[in-house]
């Protein structure tokens, strides 16, 4: 048999999950060491990021915006022009003509808000497979609009009614399923958790974003960021936005959590700041806890952010000091969110608004010849009747 990688970041990561899962994840595993070196694998899958998911994606110089918080020079990275509206396409694309690899003819995913959901339905009509969706019954309810449209890619959307019924539970749902059935099924998850090679290669396929953002920035000015910022829940789009700068030290590396009503309330999900090491959706990392170590329930405006647990490489790039985390409140991110629109013309998601609302503070802090790359993840066309209703005002949706 051949030796698996354990997949550990620092003390992080790893493979914690029950037995009738371990043959598949492994399985996973070694065909991901396959394809990932295999030319005609990486070939496939950048034609279909480039025609089919619209990349590159521009490096945008947001001028009036440098100008009016008058020092660093502001670029953001446009993952919310990708087709689906978000980075969670890359990753979809990449596990998907993985799966069709292994022979895999039924595909699974979690999702929150929907958007992962929509994008895995929507790759699932692309390539031809047979797409289930299991999401929170709350969330069902919170996103109507998204489940019709997984619906009418052809998925069929599962209802989770157990738990509080909303992200962490449709992730147990999908394990639960996938170890009942691994012949013809792989689970697409969406962010960097799970067990190994999961937090890896969710990473790699992620990392096109700081690959291209590198080679922009350097083509457009010469020179390096001081910073890279990006917004985290489970950590795809951030790790994807910082992985290719890792090496280069003097670039910080910035990731902005929820921190709901206020870090110090019961009412947030940010997990690097309030959380604590635990084991739990067979990944070791870093959760949300109550007193007993059961996970906790979380909180934030933004549905996508809303996860109590964090991918375990982000917890080590925080414990060797690489990395830096940053809690920003819902009233800072819709602040940010209006911000933006007014600024650049720009409707962000929500959760890429928390990624925002640090730059805000941070580039008055910058020379003017300093750089702050920002990772846009997603647009904001979902999050609209959300933050009206947050403003108070009533648009019938
Ligand atoms: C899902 C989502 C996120 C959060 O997930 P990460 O894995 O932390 O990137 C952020 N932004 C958008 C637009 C999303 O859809």
């Amino acid at each position: 048999m051949q030796k698996i990688k354990s997949g550990r970041f620092g003390d992080f990561g790893g493979q914690y999950i029950p037995e009738t899962l371990m043959t598949e994840v492994n399985r996973l595993a070694a065909a991901y060491e396959h394809y990932k070196n295999d030319p005609e694998f990486q070939a496939e899958l950048t034609t279909l990021l480039n025609e089919y998911a619209g990349r590159p994606s521009r490096l945008y110089y947001a001028k009036r915006m440098s100008q009016d918080l008058g020092g660093a020079q502001i670029y953001f990275k446009r993952e919310d022009l990708n087709h689906t509206g978000s980075h969670k396409i890359n990753n979809v694309l990449g596990q998907m003509l993985l799966a069709k690899k292994m022979g895999k003819t039924r595909v699974i995913a979690e999702t929150g808000a929907g958007q992962h959901g929509v994008a895995t339905a929507t790759v699932a009509a692309l390539m031809g497979i047979e797409c289930e969706v299991f999401m929170g019954k709350v969330d069902t309810d919170r996103q109507a609009l998204n489940v019709y449209r997984m619906q009418l890619l052809g998925a069929k959307v599962h209802a989770i009614t157990t738990g509080t019924g909303t992200l962490k539970d449709a992730v147990n749902a999908a394990m639960q399923e996938w170890a009942s059935r691994v012949t013809d099924t792989h689970y697409v998850i969406g962010s960097t958790m799970g067990p190994h090679p999961f937090p890896t290669m969710v990473r790699d396929f992620q990392s096109v974003i700081s690959r291209e953002a590198r080679a922009q920035i350097l083509e457009a000015t010469g020179k390096l960021p001081a910073a890279v910022v990006a917004c985290v829940g489970g950590g795809s789009n951030a790790i994807g936005a910082f992985y290719n700068f890792i090496d280069d030290k003097d670039v910080r590396l910035i990731g902005c959590e929820a921190a709901g009503k206020g870090v110090d309330t019961d009412e947030q999900a940010a997990t690097m700041e309030r959380g604590s090491t635990g084991i739990f959706h067979g990944m070791k990392s870093r959760f949300i806890q109550d007193g007993d170590g059961q996970i906790a329930p979380v909180y934030s405006i933004s549905a996508g952010l809303d996860y109590p647990g964090i991918g375990p490489e982000h917890v080590h790039l925080a414990e060797i000091g690489r990395a830096e985390y940053v809690g920003i409140t819902d009233d800072e991110a819709v602040d940010a969110f209006e911000f933006i629109a007014k600024e650049e013309g720009i409707i962000c998601a929500i959760e890429s608004a928390h990624a925002v609302a640090y730059v805000q503070k941070l580039a008055p802090q910058l020379a003017k010849d300093q750089i702050i790359i920002c990772n846009l993840s997603g647009r904001g066309d979902k999050d609209v009747a959300a933050i009206a209703r947050y403003r108070g005002v009533d648009i019938h949706d």
